[in-house]
């Protein structure tokens, strides 16, 4: 199994129903870009496949009239849609002050380096080998010990004023472990990288974790309750008009998703390929390989809690 941290896109059950409030398929139809709230503004990135919807959403922020705008996840390293975040915060009046990653999957960081360069700006990410320092000329991960850069990192509650708006840093570890969510309060936003998509269900990368997951999910949904959230703001597909509900779903089809592996245990299948062709048998064959991405988290889990049986292998 691929590491998840070196795979060009980030996985995605494509496959799985819609959560409520998402826009249905096809992507073509679907207004990605532009859209957003006061604060946030989509730019869709030229990168659709199976596993990055219909792209990567690439967030300008920054409060109207602010001559500083932040961006969240430049995309993949595609230069004219570098230079079109560029060329959007500039008719608007803002310079870019930061760029921020949800994650380091490369569909959503890979384009990070490349930006600065054009913008002078740092590269702030909860992973340290993906920060960067202003005017830092080697690539991420490239100039400080142990391969690290100096730049600045997205500890959890961390607050970024540049913008003239606030956006708090939210630790979301799961879909990977340096996922973050970033809450931008004033428009009761939440930007979810790729814990919550705009469309079906995010998988558990190499170095994430199911059970990190399952409290990210209840952190996130009391999250929505205490800040009044109405938009979730992905880093694939349309933007969310129902956080508590999309929560509850993601909840819900965990859950569910749990039970059948349980099943198919208890049916007597021992191997993941084995429960991929039982548990995932409606979904495209294509889509298979990532499917073993989370049956082996979900066997890593039921392990974690004492629940698998001798003899499997995850
Ligand atoms: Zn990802």
């Amino acid at each position: 199994m691929p590491d998840g941290a070196n795979v060009p896109g980030s996985p995605v059950t494509a496959a799985d129903s819609p959560p409520p409030g998402s826009t249905p398929p096809p992507d073509a139809l679907v207004p990605v870009d532009g859209s957003g709230t006061a604060r946030a503004r989509c730019i869709l990135a030229p990168n659709p496949g199976p596993m990055t919807l219909n792209g990567t959403n690439t967030w300008l922020i920054a409060e109207p009239g602010s001559a500083v705008a932040m961006v969240v996840d430049p995309g993949p390293d595609d230069e004219a849609h570098l230079r079109r975040v560029g060329d959007l915060a500039a008719a608007a009046g803002q310079r870019i002050g930061r760029i921020l990653l949800t994650h380091g999957h490369l569909d959503h960081s890979a384009g990070a380096a490349r930006l600065a360069s054009l913008t002078g700006a740092p590269v702030l990410a909860a992973d340290p080998a993906l920060r960067r320092s202003p005017g830092e000329r080697s690539g991420p991960g490239g100039s400080g010990p142990g391969g690290s850069s100096t730049g600045e990192g997205l500890g959890p509650g961390d607050v970024l004023t540049d913008a003239g708006c606030e956006l708090r840093v939210v630790a979301s570890p799961g879909h990977t472990a340096d996922s973050v969510c970033l809450l931008l309060s004033a428009d009761g936003a939440l930007l979810t990288g790729d814990t919550v998509l705009g469309r079906g269900t995010t998988v558990i990368a190499g170095d994430g974790n199911l059970a990190d997951y399952l409290a990210t999910l209840d952190r996130l949904r009391a999250l929505a309750d205490e800040q009044q959230l109405g938009t979730l703001l992905p880093g694939h597909g349309p933007l969310l008009a129902d956080p508590a509900g999309v929560l509850d779903f993601y909840i819900s089809h965990r859950q569910e998703r749990l039970a059948e592996i349980r099943a198919a245990l208890a049916a007597g299948d021992r191997t993941g390929e084995e429960i991929v062709a039982r548990v995932y048998a409606d979904v495209d064959r294509s889509l298979w390989p990532f499917a073993r991405w989370s049956v082996r988290a979900q066997l890593d889990y039921l392990a974690g809690c004492g629940e698998l049986p001798s003899g499997i292998s995850a």
